[in-house]
């Protein structure tokens, strides 16, 4: 479904990542894990279309994507929650949610993905017209995953959604990313919370100063002793 060759990006002179190729296959959730400042991000930002691979090739579907700007990877099916959840803070969140889904116009369809978004997290319904701003940190993620899944993408990026918030949080929300994916969707987690994101995943890839290290299944990997001393706390 998603397949980066060889991808190297840059940030001015400086090579933020190195010969990365990792695929994602349709209905998985895969999970890229790395210490802070390994180029997770960039890979994600590379992905989407917002810095561009100097070199290599990334397709979707078998087309490469590389050379097209950001809105029409959108377009393509490929939704971004970026790390710090980002949402509207002066905006409710059923206008963040709204805004979500500005690309379509299928009122029955996003009224059902509406009730979708509440259905996993009951809590936003409740608060349906408080202001984003006032949301936990926690309430916040989850309306940022909600309001990724409003674009009814094929493919959902997430950029360390366990950042900042606390264990029973973090539970709650992977336990959503893994129904999301029961449903149908398929997952690209970038995270540093390497326990929790190889627990849910199929396939990890482990990033180490911009170049893939390691590649498997995520249980050889959770089981894999150098991952463990190196991310599990041994
Ligand atoms: P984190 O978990 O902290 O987000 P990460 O694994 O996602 O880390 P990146 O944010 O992708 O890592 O950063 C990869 C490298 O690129 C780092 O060395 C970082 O300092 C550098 N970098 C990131 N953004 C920029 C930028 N805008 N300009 C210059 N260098 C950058």
């Amino acid at each position: 479904m998603l397949e980066l060759k060889h991808v190297d990006t840059y940030y001015g002179n400086i090579q933020a990542l190195r010969d990365v190729s990792l695929t994602v296959n349709d209905g998985e959730i895969v999970t890229l894990i790395g210490a802070n400042g390994a180029g997770k991000s960039t890979t994600l930002m590379t992905i989407c279309g917002i810095n561009k691979a100097r070199n290599g090739e990334i397709f979707w579907d078998g087309q490469p994507i590389h050379t097209l700007p950001p809105n029409t990877i959108v377009r393509l099916g490929i939704s971004q929650v970026p790390e710090g959840r980002l949402i509207f803070p002066d905006l409710s969140v059923q206008e963040n949610l709204d805004l979500g889904a500005f690309l379509r116009n299928d009122q029955a369809g996003i009224k059902q993905d509406v009730d979708y978004a509440f259905s996993l997290f009951p809590i936003l319904a409740e608060r349906r017209k408080q202001l984003g701003g006032t949301l936990s940190g926690g309430e916040q993620q989850m309306l940022a995953i909600c309001r990724a899944l409003m674009a009814r993408p094929k493919l959902l990026l997430l950029d360390e959604p366990s950042l900042g918030l606390a264990p029973i949080i973090i539970r709650q929300i992977f336990d959503i990313i893994r129904k999301v994916n029961a449903d149908g969707m398929t997952v690209f987690l970038v995270e540093q919370n390497a326990n929790q994101a190889l627990r849910i995943a199929h396939r990890g890839y482990v990033m180490e100063t911009g170049s893939i290290s390691m590649a498997d299944q995520a249980s050889v990997l959770l089981a894999s002793p150098q991952i463990r001393a190196a991310y599990l706390g041994g």
